[in-house]
């Protein structure tokens, strides 16, 4: 891989401000998944080498919590800087890795990048409460103290913007981290990493442990069942979340969840159908549907549905698929062969149960998957109860505002949720009426680090981005202050 700082290639684990291979000296391959290529071989470290990150961030703790937030300001500040000044390589690892478009890439990189700046000055505003006291020779008083040593565990489809949200408001607040990132984009965690160690983030106060799919549940668990480890901080499949929290019962740790998805993107007969077109694409599309907050159930009413299927149908067709280092290209690969085989078990099994494919609907050569635009779809079929993660949207039909509102909430999930309509009374109803963290209102795309992300029922726990993002790396603590 061709880049303009080669020194931002790296492979190795950085454990305690150091550059280290795995103790056993094994690797992992990490696979370009638009060409099958091996692009690098990555350590494949395990129960031990996160042990020794762990201690090291409990070493490296105390000291970085006793600088003022200003100058951990500054530090986060830099990494931001650094990121913006190598924001070409930055993405360019990405795609490579990761499949997405360039452009794309380009822009996780900015978005990941704002999160350091946010969360740099978001950490001096960590203010405390004076609470009007009970007692007249009492005063009652709040700090807000870093959670101390803290672990993060991050997916593939944003390899950067998902270690930015835990990394930022962690080192932010004083915390300290241990970070595992996908077995399949170590490459552009290790990337940030360097730059952190660049704009001066001190020794062990945030290690980098990679490993592969074997090696995740031993590192987990270490993470998890770990007595120095305060808060285990997880993006990911709704399956693992459950098993971190509950290794991470023993301990009690705290824990942030951003776990699966199944989106409705409703779309009531008085929308605006090219912003709802609009809406639409760039809501399922995006990553080629590989997003935990892409619309999986697109519901239209019945008079403007035959208008909007035409019309997607027709944008779907025209996409141009292939390696995301292509100009032009939108659609890129999808990570793996699994997850090739997964999009189209579900739509072969939707199909088999009457849905219709007016676009695409088959698998193509390599990682690559037609994108493709299913009608006739039921409540019933797995295609509208699992996460597709993939480049293939599904249509049904519906009448009135409640039934779409109760098709839209009957998932255990609740993480993103979209509609389109223009009626100011609709528009409040619907909103209130979803049962979801987040809600586009006539948006296909809310993640912003100024806003709060995170779902509500199986979809997880807390929130990551704005001043809500910051407070789920600290503590409160009451002070009594008595005989005054
Ligand atoms: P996906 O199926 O999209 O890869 P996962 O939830 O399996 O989603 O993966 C998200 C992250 O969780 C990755 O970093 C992966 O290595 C990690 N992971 C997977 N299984 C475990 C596990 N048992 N313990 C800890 N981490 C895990």
């Amino acid at each position: 891989m061709q880049l303009n700082d080669q020194g931002l290639l790296k492979n190795k684990a950085y454990i305690d401000g150091k550059w280290v291979d795995s103790d056993s000296g094994a690797t992992f391959a990490v696979v370009n998944p638009a060409t099958g290529e091996t692009i690098a071989e990555v350590a494949k470290c395990g129960q031990a080498e996160t042990r020794r990150a762990i201690e090291a961030a409990e070493k490296a703790q105390k000291s970085w919590a006793a600088k003022t937030a200003k100058e951990r300001s500054a530090v986060l500040r830099k990494w931001f800087d650094l990121m913006i000044a190598h924001q070409e390589d930055l993405a360019t690892i990405m795609t490579v890795e990761q499949g997405k478009p360039l452009a794309e890439s380009r822009g996780e990189i900015m978005y990941a990048a704002s999160f350091l700046e946010w969360f740099a000055e978001e950490g001096k505003r960590l203010y405390g409460d004076t609470i009007p006291t009970h007692r007249g020779d009492t005063r009652l008083v709040t700090i807000k103290q870093p959670i101390g040593v803290t672990a993060a565990i991050t997916p593939w489809n944003f390899p950067s913007a998902m270690i930015t949200r835990k990394a930022g408001p962690a080192l932010a607040s004083g915390c300290t981290q241990v970070l595992k990132p996908a077995e399949a984009t170590p490459l552009s965690a290790l990337a940030l990493v360097e730059l952190a160690e660049r704009a001066g983030v001190p020794a062990g106060v945030l290690s980098v442990v990679t490993g592969d799919r074997d090696d995740s549940q031993a590192i987990g668990h270490e993470m998890t069942t770990s007595h120095i480890v305060r808060k285990i901080s997880f993006t990911g499949s709704t399956a693992v979340g459950k098993l971190l929290m509950q290794q991470a019962a023993g301990t009690v740790k705290k824990v942030g969840m951003e776990l699966g998805g199944n989106a409705p993107f409703i779309v009531f007969d008085d929308a605006d159908l090219d912003k709802a077109i609009e809406g639409a694409i760039a809501c399922k599309f995006r990553n080629a549907g590989q997003t935990c907050v892409c619309a999986n159930r697109i519901l239209v009413q019945d008079g403007i549905f035959d208008a909007f299927s035409a019309r997607l149908a027709e944008a779907v067709d025209s996409f141009k698929v292939g390696n995301g280092m292509e100009d032009g290209v939108v659609i890129g690969p999808l990570i793996n062969d699994s997850a090739v085989s997964k999009v189209h078990r579900l739509v072969k099994a939707a199909k088999a149960s009457g849905a219709k494919a007016i676009a695409g609907g088959e698998k193509m050569d390599g990682n690559f998957y037609d994108p493709t635009l299913l009608v006739d779809v039921t409540r019933d079929m797995d295609i509208a109860n699992e996460e597709i993660f993939g480049p293939v949207a599904t249509l049904m039909r519906f009448s009135t505002e409640e039934e779409a509102i109760d098709i839209a909430n009957d998932t255990p999930f609740g993480l993103a949720a979209y509609f389109y309509s223009r009626d100011i009374g609709r528009c409040w109803r619907v909103s209130e009426g979803l049962e979801y963290g987040m809600v586009g209102v006539n948006s296909g795309i809310l993640s912003t680090e100024l806003a709060p992300f995170g779902g509500v029922k199986e979809s997880g726990i807390g929130r990551e981005g704005s001043y809500q993002g910051i407070e789920d790396w600290v503590e409160v603590k009451y002070l009594c202050m008595g005989d005054i």
